[in-house]
């Protein structure tokens, strides 16, 4: 059989159902913007749609509620989600837990969480970054150390999205020294993973003065003596390192598809204002080629980053090695990012001033398409990574 690149019906459908669902809150556009860009609230109206569409549940298999249709499901819905300016990270974070749970937690976590995540009743966040473990997990410092059925957690994380919102968080923590692990011949070795209740006694909060991902708040964790049944371990002791990318790499995938979203927003913006906008008469800006050439090469450069962020999901969905998926999103990371940088500056660019003007809803998005470059992984270790394993060069580091 040869490449077949068209959508199914069901995928078809899935673009639909989000079409439908942003349309039917038309009057409350303005209200939501307001909320996600002044308050750095996201509507919960938009995310209970979103989960009662069942799209959150594309993630979780029909067995744990959801409709197990999917990562390139989920991709598809939050992509369209994106182009109408109302993607949140919510939906990122609370999935890439949700396929970590499935992938690897007990059965009992996953009867425990995964149905209500489907149902959008659970909200949850990831704890990974620390003052000095963002690039470098293996850095990790927060420990966890059992006692009898417990395991009693201390450390700090950093740039948390979301966690005054989330009912859970998925922490990466050590349970065993780097030393031990380095001595071993396998730094990898002494992460777990864990759900925790974000009720928990143990857990202080200090929110963080950060720009770019609109409708969210960033938090600094800090967690003294934080118990947690040891039935929340995800995984097994200290192998948390060969479960992480069961998270992180739908995380990417679905940044991928923010970002692949947010250039569609823009390139409408732009081309619609660039077919009116008349500055010496006659025809309109959008007929200069210093406008119409970058906005056409950000549409290439789009249908490439899209067709990276398909494949990658398609890989996870395949149930394809971590590392072969890993290979796919982190691409597709980095080209929808880089893409999502040019479209906002060439959107702003074919406004003009107006561009920098709150009411045409371009400059919002420049602080997040730049965050998609460092976050959640960076241009730069994912650079790493391709030297690596695909060229096979040696490691600087
Ligand atoms: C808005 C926002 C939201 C976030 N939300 C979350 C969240 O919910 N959960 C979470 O766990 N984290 C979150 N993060 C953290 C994010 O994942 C990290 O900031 C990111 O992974 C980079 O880590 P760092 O900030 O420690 O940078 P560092 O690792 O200190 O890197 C600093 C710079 O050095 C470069 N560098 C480092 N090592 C190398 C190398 N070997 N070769 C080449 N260059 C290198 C990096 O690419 C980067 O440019 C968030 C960050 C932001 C900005």
């Amino acid at each position: 059989m040869g490449f077949d690149f068209s959508l199914t019906d069901e995928h078809k459908m899935v673009q639909d159902t989000v079409h439908k669902l942003v349309r039917q809150f038309d009057s409350q556009h303005v209200e939501f913007r307001r909320q996600i860009f002044k308050e750095q609230v996201y509507p919960e109206a938009l995310w209970k749609a979103f989960c009662d569409a069942g799209l959150m549940g594309c993630v979780i298999p029909e067995e744990y509620g959801g409709n197990g249709m999917g990562l390139l499901a989920m991709t598809l819905a939050f992509e369209t989600l994106n182009s109408y300016g109302f993607g949140s990270p919510l939906f990122v974070i609370t999935a890439m837990d949700a396929t970590c749970i499935l992938n690897h937690g007990s059965e009992e976590l996953k009867q425990r969480f995964l149905p209500k995540i489907a149902q959008g009743e659970l909200k949850l966040c990831y704890a990974h970054t620390e003052p000095d473990a963002g690039s470098n997990v293996f850095n990790t410092q927060t420990v966890a150390k059992r006692e009898g059925d417990e395991y009693v957690i201390s450390g700090q994380k950093v740039f948390i999205t979301a966690p005054d919102i989330c009912d859970y968080m998925l922490v990466v923590t050590r349970t065993s020294s780097f030393e031990d692990a380095v001595k071993a011949g396998n730094k990898s070795y002494g992460l777990s993973l864990f759900v925790v209740d974000l009720k928990s006694p143990g857990i202080e909060m200090q929110m963080l003065p950060l720009m770019g991902l609109e409708g969210s708040k960033q938090f600094a964790l800090f967690f003294d003596n934080l118990r947690v049944p040891a039935e929340n371990l995800v995984g097994e002791e200290n192998l948390g390192a060969k479960i992480i990318f069961d998270s992180l790499n739908p995380e990417r995938i679905l940044a991928a598809g923010m970002a692949v979203g947010m250039v569609e927003l823009m390139l409408q913006r732009a081309t619609s204002y660039a077919r009116e906008r008349k500055v010496f008469g006659g025809k309109p800006i959008g007929a200069y080629q210093s406008i119409s050439h970058p906005l056409a090469e950000v549409k290439i450069q789009q249908e490439a980053a899209r067709l990276l962020t398909y494949r990658s999901a398609w890989a996870f969905d395949q149930g394809m090695p971590a590392d072969v998926v890993g290979n796919y999103s982190n691409m597709a990371k980095l080209t929808s990012a880089d893409n999502a940088i040019k479209a906002v500056d060439q959107a702003i660019e074919t406004l003009g001033g107006y561009g920098f003007s709150e009411e045409y809803e371009i400059i919002h998005f420049w602080a997040t398409a730049r965050v998609l470059k460092t976050a959640p992984i960076t241009r730069e270790m994912i650079l790493n990574f391709v030297a690596e394993h695909n060229l096979k060069l040696p490691r600087s580091y």
